[in-house]
């Protein structure tokens, strides 16, 4: 996969593109990460690139000259358009399905913002989607596009080793992931679970799904209202909600348990 970023802080990049994971990752080849400084495609006396929004208001917005300029450089190096992510907090929200979507693309661009945002001609005529990271405002959409673009390429074929697999993470089936412990098995007098000490592999599959409904439920419940649950799940959210001291219709799980489970 090829990954081109587009911004006005390349420096920004040094650090995440050079550690870990995505270092390895471009170093096995398993994808290229190219930066392009938008600051060398603008014609402006000291290549400014930013401009008095119309109509007046607060603050400047990227100039669409520069952008222009840079995204047809672009096409011009490539067989084919890169699929173009502009990273704004007023896209929709990027999620753990829209990472392995994207995986699938042979080549994505990802467009940094700064200032107020960019015009937004840039936007219409370039953009195939806005994504957020979440719901706050960020200086620039660097970090945005940092977090886009470790998430995405964690999920690429190779990249990660047998131990570090995202198989088994929080989002993959619509929960979060259940808790997790190491050596030692007693630290400052609190002890790990016993079940996970006792090497029965089945007790612990069903342990573990039991913790993540329950942590689903108790911080995500929209997660888990939208989680496809099969019956054993439903057996198991019908034993948490016995074992919680709260009324059967008090709690938000209830309509998820058969009540033939109770
Ligand atoms: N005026 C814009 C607004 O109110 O929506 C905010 C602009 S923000 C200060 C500058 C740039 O940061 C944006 O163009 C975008 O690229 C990036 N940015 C900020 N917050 C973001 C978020 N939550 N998700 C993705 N990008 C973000």
């Amino acid at each position: 996969m090829r990954i081109d970023i587009l911004t006005l802080f390349p420096e920004m990049f040094e650090g995440p593109l050079h550690t870990s994971i995505l270092e390895r990752a471009q170093k096995k080849g398993l994808v290229e990460i190219v930066l392009h400084q938008l600051r060398a495609y603008s014609l402006e006396k000291h290549h400014q690139v930013d401009e008095y929004p119309f109509g007046g208001g607060v603050g400047m917005l990227m100039r669409p000259e520069p952008v222009f300029a840079a995204w047809q450089s672009l096409c011009a190096a490539l067989t084919q358009p890169p699929y173009l992510i502009y990273l704004s907090p007023s896209g929709k929200q990027l999620q753990q399905t829209d990472l392995q979507r994207l995986a699938q693309k042979p080549q994505i661009a990802l467009l940094c913002g700064h200032y107020e945002g960019i015009d937004q001609r840039i936007i219409d005529q370039l953009a195939d989607e806005e994504l957020s990271i979440g719901d706050y405002v960020l200086t620039g959409g660097e970090l945005p596009a940092m977090v886009l673009t470790d998430g995405l390429v964690r999920l690429l074929p190779g990249v990660l080793g047998h131990d570090e697999s995202s198989d088994d993470e929080s989002f993959r089936d619509g929960l979060l992931e259940y808790p997790q412990y190491t050596r030692p098995a007693v630290y400052e007098g609190a002890g790990v679970p016993a079940i996970l000490l006792q090497g029965n592999h089945q007790k612990i599959a069903v342990w573990r799904r039991k913790q993540s409904l329950l942590k689903t439920w108790r911080v995500r419940p929209d997660l888990l209202a939208k989680a496809r649950l099969d019956r054993e799940d439903r057996i198991l959210l019908a034993e948490i909600l016995a074992e919680s001291n709260l009324s059967y219709k008090t709690l938000s799980i209830a309509p998820l348990v058969n009540k033939d489970d109770l």
